[in-house]
């Protein structure tokens, strides 16, 4: 995973410097804004310290091949996700049209960008949330109307969280003492093979 530090420069109305002292969050967005760039999303957020247009930002924005921009530094708020502010890191999708669809670049990086501060703060997949969950914005509009796929990212984060990423992973040898084709035979063999291997278990290949 690549990130790119691109930090805004601070500002009122989209870097305002107050200290993140907490992180129990992380907040998934998307642009609203069809076809346009990370790199487009993040100007925007630069310019309001010209245009005094809003006070808006985001830690994170992801685009459309999956490039991901980072505008502000982790212990720093950012101003996209309301009262959870204080306590959230922000992550803003881009996406090529209006049903609010990512691409599957787009996806990929979120879930790997998920993962990574999910073991950076120590939290699990269940702390990833939408800006909906906080203010019942329709946002991101696509895992708001289709909260099965938002499911299936955490899914993929927390997959991706079980895997140790500390030391290269050990051998392991496992003795097999059967193999079935259907769950309820091995269920069965498990049972008979129990009282002498108490440690006995079923691993799905
Ligand atoms: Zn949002």
């Amino acid at each position: 995973m690549k990130i790119t530090e691109m930090f805004l420069t601070p500002n009122k109305y989209s870097r305002p410097g107050i200290k993140l002292d907490r992180v129990t969050k992380i907040a998934v967005h998307y642009v609203g804004n069809p076809k346009s760039t990370a790199k487009n999303n993040r100007d925007y957020f630069e310019n309001l310290k010209n245009t005094h247009e809003r006070y808006v930002s985001a830690h994170f924005i992801i685009g459309l091949e999956g490039e991901i921009i980072q505008c502000i530094p982790t212990d720093e708020w950012s101003y996209c996700t309301n009262q959870a502010n204080g306590y959230s890191i922000s992550i803003e999708c881009c996406h090529p049209d209006n049903t609010g669809k990512f691409h599957k670049a787009t996806e990929d990086s979120l879930a790997e960008l998920c993962t990574y501060l999910c073991r950076k703060f120590g939290l699990s997949a269940d702390d990833i949330i939408r800006h909906y969950d906080v203010t019942g914005k329709h946002c991101p509009l696509w895992y708001v109307s289709h909260p099965e796929d938002f499911m299936a990212l955490k899914d993929k984060v927390r997959s991706a969280l079980s895997v140790s990423s500390e030391a290269p992973k050990q051998k392991m040898y496992y003795v097999q003492v059967g193999a079935f084709g259907s769950k309820d035979n091995a269920e069965k063999f498990l049972q008979s093979v129990k009282k002498d291997y108490p440690e006995a278990f079923i691993k799905v290949i």
